[in-house]
């Protein structure tokens, strides 16, 4: 058995993949096929040759992964040639049954089918990808990799909402965290970067793409993060709206004759940094603000200091604080944001250095000085090679 996996992440209308080594983490390929049931779907496949591109009318899932099995063949490289070890799946919710990735069988299925209303948009998808991956490959074992998982170690006084207990024991109301395989290997890499243990180390993760989350990590294990019952709560993203009033719903429904679903609608789709500066893309709220945009100007600043309460908060959660290590598209690339989420914070021990925090450097990094009390870290995240070693581990064990 090699150590390679084909790391699927099924979206509504879309699929990823990446054939990727769960020891090194080298891909070996990877794809995308986007606009799955339109009559012009896009394909593209990053081989060993470089990037093969196909617009045609994709179906279904099944068509999809059939098409990503067609691409391996012919442009590389051949999955014939390679002993595949497994097949990791991106699972978005697994609630609170599961705190570990797991091998998928008719149970899991099932229990993540159970799960289906706390993410009635994510799981379904994901589904999709299981069953289809599992009849192409019938004898491959296949492993669920929740995005919820790392988060289970919440103690129950992080992880519960101070709401009617009938809600919490019937409904499974609580806190459950996201981006949980990013949290993990963004803080696994930010001790490596220390030359410590995860055991010995807490740090602050900020995950800051399209979705934004932060999370407390003490000792390895998550203690606190920014998402909830779903990932609306917390951080001003992309197109949510992060933490509000428990209100704003209600007043919404009473005062404008919204429905529930449209306010739920607005909430995930129309606010964040698209409701406050009318473009979702951080890249574009950057050049509109460059021109003077006051919208997108009061975007960066309610974006920034919203920031700036969660890391207040997560160094009071942890007590000391070893690292805070900033990932994902705006994490990885906005020395503006790094800078101005961490200003003024001295006394805390934390401290940017000007030209170290500029850098264009793509690689994991220190932005802090040498004598800095807290490391400020960039660390480029790689939910694909977790996912892959996670399913690596998971099938290693269970042969
Ligand atoms: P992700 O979800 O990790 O792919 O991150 C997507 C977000 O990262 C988008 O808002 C992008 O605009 C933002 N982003 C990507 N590259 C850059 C960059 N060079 N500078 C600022 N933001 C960026």
């Amino acid at each position: 058995m090699s150590d390679h996996v084909l790391v699927i992440n099924a979206g509504s209308s879309s699929l990823k993949y990446s054939l990727i080594d769960g020891h090194t983490g080298e891909a070996a390929a990877s794809g995308l096929v986007e606009r799955i049931g339109e009559s012009e779907s896009r394909h593209i496949h990053h081989g060993p040759d470089g990037d093969a591109e196909k617009t045609r009318a994709i179906a279904d899932h099944e068509d999809a992964l059939r098409g990503a099995l067609n691409a391996f063949e012919e442009h590389g490289p051949s999955l014939t040639g390679i002993d595949l070890a497994g097949v990791g799946h991106r699972v978005v919710h697994g609630g609170s049954q599961f705190g570990a990735p797991a091998l998928i069988d008719d149970d899991l299925v099932a229990a993540v089918t159970d799960l289906v209303p706390l993410a009635p948009l994510h799981n379904p998808a994901n589904l999709e990808g299981i069953e289809v991956a599992r009849r192409l490959f019938p004898d491959l074992p296949q492993v669920a990799v929740f995005d919820t998982a790392f988060h289970q170690t919440l103690p129950e006084h992080a992880y519960t909402y101070a709401v009617p207990l009938a809600w919490r024991d019937d409904h499974g109301v609580r806190r459950y965290g996201f981006h949980g395989t990013s949290h993990a290997f963004v803080s696994q890499r930010a001790a490596q970067l220390l030359d410590k243990n995860p055991a010995d180390v807490n740090v602050i993760v900020l995950h800051l793409g399209n979705g934004c989350s932060a999370s407390a990590v003490q000792g390895g294990r998550s203690v606190e993060t920014s998402m909830g019952l779903t990932p609306l709560e917390g951080l001003v993203m992309g197109t949510r709206s992060g933490d509000l009033d428990p209100a704003v719903p209600a007043y919404l429904t009473r005062e404008l004759g919204f429905t529930t679903a449209e306010v739920d609608r607005q909430l995930n789709s129309s606010s964040g940094l698209k409701g406050l500066a009318g473009a979702n893309d951080f890249r574009e709220v950057s050049k509109l603000r460059a021109g003077g945009d006051a919208g997108a100007q009061l975007a960066f600043d309610v974006y920034c200091h919203r920031l700036r309460k969660y890391i207040g908060a997560y160094y009071a959660v942890l007590g000391t604080v070893d690292a805070i290590a900033f990932t994902a598209g705006v994490g990885e690339h906005s020395a503006e944001v790094r800078a101005a989420a961490l200003a003024g914070l001295g006394r805390l021990g934390i401290s940017i250095d000007a030209e170290r925090n500029q850098s264009a450097s793509t690689d994991a990094r220190f932005i802090s000085p040498d004598d800095s009390q807290v490391a400020v870290l960039v660390v480029p995240t790689n939910e694909e090679w977790q996912i892959a070693r996670e399913t690596l581990a998971v099938v290693s064990r269970s042969c």
